[in-house]
């Protein structure tokens, strides 16, 4: 037969998703344990969410939508950027896809052509490289060291530009790093996306956890010139513990969202019809219960950063956003463990996930060789199960 597609062939399979599944296979083996891996929020959608749902099935709001969504949940976007970030957007300008990986995929379909550079500043989240690959164009990585708070400069950004640079990915807060851009820091790398004419594509969808007052600045929300240059990514996934209702959204120029509803027309056609009426009232409806899934996640990270740092051998920084640690364990690498050379974090991790029972991320394919992230989507007895466990599986290696 024929070769298949060489991008389709290069596609790599999603690193977290290898784990969670080789989690869930060992959980149903009846093996004890702990999963950090998930990227998604353990509480339940809330009550009047859910409800919303069980409406539109039961009022047989169950057919197509226009492209890019529902009207309606369009304004409810445009309500939520004006009043969490002083954004105007029209609902033209809105483009509601299957989920926010779907918008960042549509994002850079619409903007890259073959060979076009997209800058990712690194660690980044896995699907960032793959996915600006299966556009065609090529990844190129800046990278931010733990020591610079894994956040890169505007002039390590300049460096990496050529005159082939077309995009420039930005996730504030980011995974895997939950570290979350200053004003200050957003000002200079903005002045270099517009001086350089490169679009910008703002992954926000962690935008509503961020903890210890930290002022969490939209990309767009600087000026005109970088509004009509940047692609907002957002969704309800994260913030409304929504994850398996597959609903993102993008905000963009008028021009960028004609073009992405098209896309979307000849592929997904539109997302789940009863997902986007559930999204509605998620928007515009009473926001109380994310501040209390915010308040736990912050609990959670500060008892979590805490005992870890006090473990010998591993340590983090403190993230300021989403629900991920960074747990730094180079100090294992060229050591021997339970008999085996520990060579990289997968060694590590899978090591840890083998013998301690624990499932974490090792980050190499999130270009943080060195490091394993832990999701804190979890409660904090299962934290704590965790890092005993983290304890024990150092101490008798
Ligand atoms: N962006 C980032 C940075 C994420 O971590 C995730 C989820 N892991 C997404 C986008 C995707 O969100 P959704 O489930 O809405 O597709």
């Amino acid at each position: 037969m024929k070769p298949i597609s060489r991008i389709a062939a290069g596609v790599q399979a999603s690193t977290t998703l290898v784990i969670d599944s080789l989690f869930k296979q060992m959980k149903a083996e009846g093996k004890d344990v702990v999963g950090f891996g998930a990227g998604e929020p353990d509480f339940p959608t809330p009550e009047h969410i859910k409800q919303a749902g069980i409406e539109a099935i039961e009022n047989n709001q169950t057919r197509y939508t226009p492209a890019a969504g529902l009207m309606e949940l369009r304004e409810a976007a445009c309500y939520r950027l004006k009043a969490d970030f002083g954004l105007d957007y029209e609902p033209k300008q809105i483009v509601v896809a299957s989920g926010a990986k779907h918008s960042v995929y549509i994002a850079l379909m619409t903007l890259c052509n073959p060979g076009d550079e997209v800058v990712i500043a690194a660690p980044y989240w896995v699907s960032y490289s793959e996915m600006v690959q299966q556009a065609g164009a090529v990844p190129v990585i800046v990278t931010a060291e733990e020591e610079q708070d894994f956040k890169i400069t505007a002039a390590q950004l300049e460096a990496a530009i050529t005159d082939k640079a077309k995009v420039f990915m930005l996730n504030s807060p980011c995974n895997p790093t939950g570290m979350v851009y200053t004003r200050e820091e957003l000002e200079a790398i903005a002045e270099v996306c517009c001086r350089k004419n490169i679009y910008v594509i703002a992954d926000e969808i962690y935008c509503n956890l961020v903890y210890d007052d930290i002022e969490f600045v939209s990309f767009a929300s600087l000026n005109e010139d970088v509004k009509n240059r940047t692609i907002i990514v957002n969704g309800v996934s994260k913030s409304y513990a929504m994850t398996g209702w597959r609903i993102g959204y993008s905000a963009s120029n008028p021009e960028l969202a004609r073009v992405m509803s098209n896309y979307l027309s000849h592929s997904t056609s539109a997302p789940s019809t009863i997902s986007q009426y559930a999204a509605i009232v998620a928007l515009k409806g009473p926001q109380e219960d994310m501040q209390v899934m915010k308040q736990a996640f912050e609990a959670r990270r500060d008892h979590l950063v805490e005992r870890m740092n006090r473990i010998e051998g591993v340590s983090c920084i403190k993230p300021q956003g989403a629900f991920y640690v960074m747990m730094n364990m180079k100090n294992f690498l060229g050591k021997t463990m339970y008999g085996k050379k520990i060579e990289s974090a997968e060694d590590f991790a899978q090591l840890f996930l083998e013998k301690g029972l624990v499932a974490t991320v090792p980050c190499t394919a999130f270009a943080a060789p060195g490091f394993v992230r832990w999701s804190y989507a979890t409660s904090l007895a299962e934290i704590d199960k965790g890092l005993d466990r983290l304890e024990e599986f150092i101490k008798n290696a």
